[in-house]
C-alpha cells in the first residue's frame, strides 16, 4: 500500500473541511470496499478520514418523517436493529444477506451508497423504498442519486449523513448470490406503497436501476402472475465469467416473481 496519513473526524463540518481542504483525502467508513482498493492501487489517498468517531452517523431512529438508518450503520447493526426489523424489515433482511459476518460487522450503509458497486444490495432496496439519501447540505431523492457505476450524485467533499425511509407496505428483495462474495449476480428489490411500485435491479452490470415496466405492472396488480408476460430488455445486462447478459435479463424475471410473491406472504412485516 501507499503511504496515506490517517485523521478521525468528530463531526461533519471538520470531515468536510478536511476533504476540502485535500482534494486527495478520502473518507473512510469501514474500510470494506477503500482498504481493499487502495491494497490493489485502484486508489492512493493521501489522507483518510475515519468516521467511527462520530456516533451520530451511528443512530436508528424513527421520527414524523421515517425511519432513519445513518451512514455509519453496518450491516450487522441494521439487520439486528428492532425498530428497522418491524418497520423496515426488507431492508434488515437486504442487510442480513450481504456478505459474511465480518464484512457485516465492518461494512456500512453509507460506504455502501457512496461506493456504488453495480451488485450492491443497498442500491436496489433504497431504490425500491424510495428512500431519501441525506449529505451534510441537502437531501438526493434516490432516483437523482445512482448516477452509474461506481457514479452518485455526490459532490467529492459531500458527507453522505444517512438516509431516511417510509416504511413500505409490501416489500422484499431477493438475490441470486455470486457464491463466492455473496455479491449479487442480480438482485431484485420490490416494494409497495399504497398504489405506487418501485422495482430495484442490482448485479446487471449497468448500475443501479428502477425496472419502469415491471413497476407499470405490479401497479395493475400487484402479483407474481402480472410480470408473466414482462421480460427484462438484455441490453439492460452485460455478461461476465459469473454470467451472460442473457442469463442475467433472465433471472430478473425469476427473481422479480418470486420476490413479489414473498412480499405477498409477509405483508411489509
Ligand atoms: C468479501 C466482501 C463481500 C461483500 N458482499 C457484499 C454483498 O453481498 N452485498 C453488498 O451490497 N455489498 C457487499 N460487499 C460490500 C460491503 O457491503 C461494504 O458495504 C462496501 O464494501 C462498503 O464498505 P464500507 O462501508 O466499509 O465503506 P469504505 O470501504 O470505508 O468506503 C467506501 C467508499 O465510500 C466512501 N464513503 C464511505 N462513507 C461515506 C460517507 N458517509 N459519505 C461519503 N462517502 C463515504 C469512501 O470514501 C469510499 O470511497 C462485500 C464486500 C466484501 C469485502
Amino acid at each position: 500500500m501507499n503511504s496515506f496519513d490517517y485523521r478521525r473526524a468528530t463531526s461533519a463540518a471538520q470531515a468536510t473541511a478536511w476533504l476540502r481542504e485535500d482534494p486527495d483525502a478520502k473518507l473512510l467508513a469501514g474500510g470494506q470496499s477503500l482498504l481493499a482498493a487502495i491494497k490493489l492501487r485502484l486508489a492512493a489517498p493521501s489522507l483518510l478520514i475515519d468516521l467511527q468517531g462520530m456516533p451520530e452517523l451511528q443512530a436508528i431512529r424513527e421520527d414524523g418523517q421515517g425511519v432513519w438508518i445513518g451512514a455509519m450503520c453496518t450491516h450487522a447493526s441494521a439487520a439486528a436493529s428492532p425498530l428497522v426489523r418491524k418497520r423496515l424489515p426488507m431492508i434488515a433482511r437486504l442487510a442480513q444477506g450481504i456478505a459474511d459476518q465480518q464484512v457485516r460487522n465492518r461494512g456500512t450503509m453509507g460506504g455502501s451508497l457512496a461506493n456504488a458497486d453495480p451488485a450492491a444490495c443497498w442500491a436496489a432496496g433504497v431504490l425500491a423504498m424510495g428512500g431519501v439519501i441525506c449529505t451534510d447540505r441537502r437531501e438526493i431523492a434516490a432516483d437523482d442519486y445512482f448516477c452509474g457505476l461506481f457514479t452518485t450524485a455526490l459532490e467529492p467533499d459531500e458527507l453522505l449523513m444517512g438516509v431516511r425511509f417510509a416504511p413500505a407496505d409490501q416489500a422484499h428483495y431477493l438475490k441470486f448470490e455470486q457464491p463466492a462474495s455473496r455479491f449479487a449476480m442480480v438482485g431484485v428489490a420490490v416494494a409497495r406503497q399504497g398504489a405506487s411500485v418501485r422495482v430495484g435491479l442490482t448485479g446487471l452490470g449497468h448500475g443501479t436501476n428502477r425496472w419502469p415496466e415491471a413497476e407499470q405492472a405490479l401497479a395493475r396488480e400487484f402479483a407474481p402472475k402480472s410480470l408473466s408476460a414482462i421480460q427484462l430488455d438484455v441490453e439492460l445486462a452485460t455478461g461476465d465469467l459469473h454470467a451472460s447478459a442473457q442469463y442475467r435479463a433472465h433471472l430478473a424475471g425469476v427473481l422479480a416473481r418470486r420476490a413479489v410473491a414473498q412480499a405477498m406472504t409477509l405483508n411489509g412485516t
